[in-house]
């Protein structure tokens, strides 16, 4: 029966053909097959990009995202689905619209795989199927670790979902913790960390876990992962104008970062409504990874996906969470702004330059 519940995705109890009728009308009154009430799908990027609004049980709301990637010469196609551990978030950074909207609960274990199954239904007429899973929704990962582990067990169990598990990305903003809970478990996961900056008051302002766990315990927490699993580190970098792009920043995150086992991803910042901040124009954005790639880190730039609907990094902010006034998200801008130019010790905070 995993096989057909995992692999198959029925809507029901019901559709469980080869079981008998009887175990089947007791399933269908004693349990429950999904936790996701409704679910709401919006296309983007000509259809290679979708975001699904998922309602939960107590009326919260939370987003996953599709990321379809066509095949290309001897590279396979790959469906990507990224998905949220959390309801909202408590981390709070500013340029995240889930940031802004505070935290609510921590996902259940169910409520964190359904969001791939809820996919993996979408996908079954088209006869694709998920390949990768990224932790990257709603939430920091590593503050709700327990399920989360959970979760990314039963997706790359061989008798339950099966993914590999390098296949599954668990991303976090620097909970040492719990990368030293996923060192202890071993299991090769990719890891992904949440950088954005190198210099501390900047990463203070820009992840503010950095108050707890600064940057370089962060890093030495990330190598002991890398060389437990023999996995290489992604570390994530928003590019914001005129705040973390410098050359100078590149330079402090070469020297953060050398001689680690890393990958550096670069992100243009995606826009959201309470933050004053835009993304770094593209010609920064190459000579900032030159000079990470100069330092010897293989660097990469992201493409955004689904920047239309609201789907890209940094902009999930389940649509129906009740919408901030015009004044609140004025009152928060100004805040960025102050608490900017304190972090830059400079006037100059409002990006774009
Ligand atoms: S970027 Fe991640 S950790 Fe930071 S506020 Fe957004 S969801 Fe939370």
């Amino acid at each position: 029966m995993a096989d057909q519940l995992w692999r198959r995705t029925p809507e029901s109890f019901a559709a469980l053909r080869t079981l008998p009728a009887s175990l089947r009308s007791e399933l269908e009154r004693s349990f429950r097959l999904d936790t996701l009430v409704e679910t709401t799908v919006r296309p983007a990027d000509e259809g290679l990009t979708h975001k699904a609004l998922h309602l939960l049980d107590d009326g919260r709301s939370i987003e996953s995202v599709l990321m379809r990637y066509p095949a290309r010469g001897s590279v396979c196609a790959r469906a990507t689905v990224c998905i949220s551990s959390q309801a909202g978030c408590a981390v709070g950074c500013p340029f995240c619209a889930t940031g802004e909207l505070g935290f609510w609960r921590d996902l259940t274990t169910a409520e964190i795989v359904d969001q791939v199954r809820s996919w993996a239904s979408f996908l079954r007429p088209t006869g694709e199927r998920v390949t990768n899973i990224v932790f990257m929704g709603m939430g920091e990962p590593l503050l709700n670790t327990e399920r989360v582990l959970a979760a990314a067990a039963a997706l790359s169990d061989p008798r339950r979902f099966g993914l590999g598990a390098r296949h599954i990305t668990i991303s976090t903003s620097g909970v040492v913790p719990g990368i030293e809970r996923l060192t202890e478990q071993g299991t090769r996961y990719t890891l992904a960390v949440s950088l954005h900056a190198a210099r501390p008051a900047l990463r203070d302002l820009l992840v503010p876990l950095n108050h707890r766990w600064p940057a370089h315990a962060v890093v030495a927490a990330a190598a002991a992962y890398g060389r437990a699993t023999g996995r290489r580190v992604t570390y994530e970098y928003v590019m914001i104008s005129g705040i973390n792009d410098t050359a100078d920043d590149a330079a402090e995150t070469a020297r953060l970062l050398g001689g680690q086992l890393a990958h550096v991803n670069l992100i243009p910042m995606n826009p959201v409504a309470h933050t004053p901040w835009l993304p770094s124009p593209s010609d920064r954005i190459e000579a900032f990874a030159a000079i990470l790639r100069a330092a010897g880190l293989p660097t990469t730039v992201r493409r955004n996906r689904g920047i239309e609907i609201g789907a890209a990094c940094g902009q999930l902010a389940a649509e129906r969470a009740e919408q901030p006034a015009p004044a609140a998200v004025a009152r928060r801008r100004e805040l960025i702004v102050e608490r900017t130019s304190a972090a830059l010790g400079r006037g100059m905070a409002q990006g774009g330059s």
